[in-house]
């Protein structure tokens, strides 16, 4: 069987590029999976977990928001942040889970929140505590 690519880039750098063999990430459509000779296949991105497995070595990471693109036997996934699950801060997630869920707690006509914002905070944080939860 061929292999991947699996190239994982954010605004701050490259957190992954490597062959891998297959790649699981979280699609605006629900999960999908990718294995080489993959037809091509552009797909959003939203928070979850990202997870690769190459050779006996599996990887795990979360990613929050973009797109990923499948195209010759290459997964390229751009998205806001994403950080390695063993590298993830679980009291700041579990901070940013609380601060987001008393923001939407507020009464919806409240002028200083902002309530979409907070929704997306609430999902980032959501799948970094999953993440490290599943993994410990
Ligand atoms: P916070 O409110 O705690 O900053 P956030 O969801 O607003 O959380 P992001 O904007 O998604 O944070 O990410 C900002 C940077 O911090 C990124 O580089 C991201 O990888 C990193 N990061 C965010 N939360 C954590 C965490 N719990 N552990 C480790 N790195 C994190």
């Amino acid at each position: 069987m061929g292999r991947l690519y699996l190239e994982v880039v954010t605004p701050q750098g490259v957190l992954v590029s490597q062959e891998v063999d297959s790649v699981v990430a979280p699609g605006t459509e629900g999960e999908f999976g990718v294995l080489p000779d993959h037809v091509l296949f552009l797909s959003g991105i939203v928070p979850g977990e990202l997870r690769y497995m190459s050779g006996s070595v599996k990887g795990s990471m979360v990613v929050t928001t973009g797109f990923a693109e499948v195209s010759n036997d290459k997964v390229s996934v751009l998205v806001d942040a994403a950080e390695k699950t063993s590298e993830i801060d679980k009291e700041r997630a579990q901070q940013a889970m609380e601060r987001a869920r008393r923001r939407l707690a507020k009464e919806r006509e409240s002028e200083d929140v902002d309530f979409a914002r907070a929704q997306l905070a609430l999902e980032r944080a959501i799948a970094r505590v999953r993440a490290v939860d599943k993994t410990a």
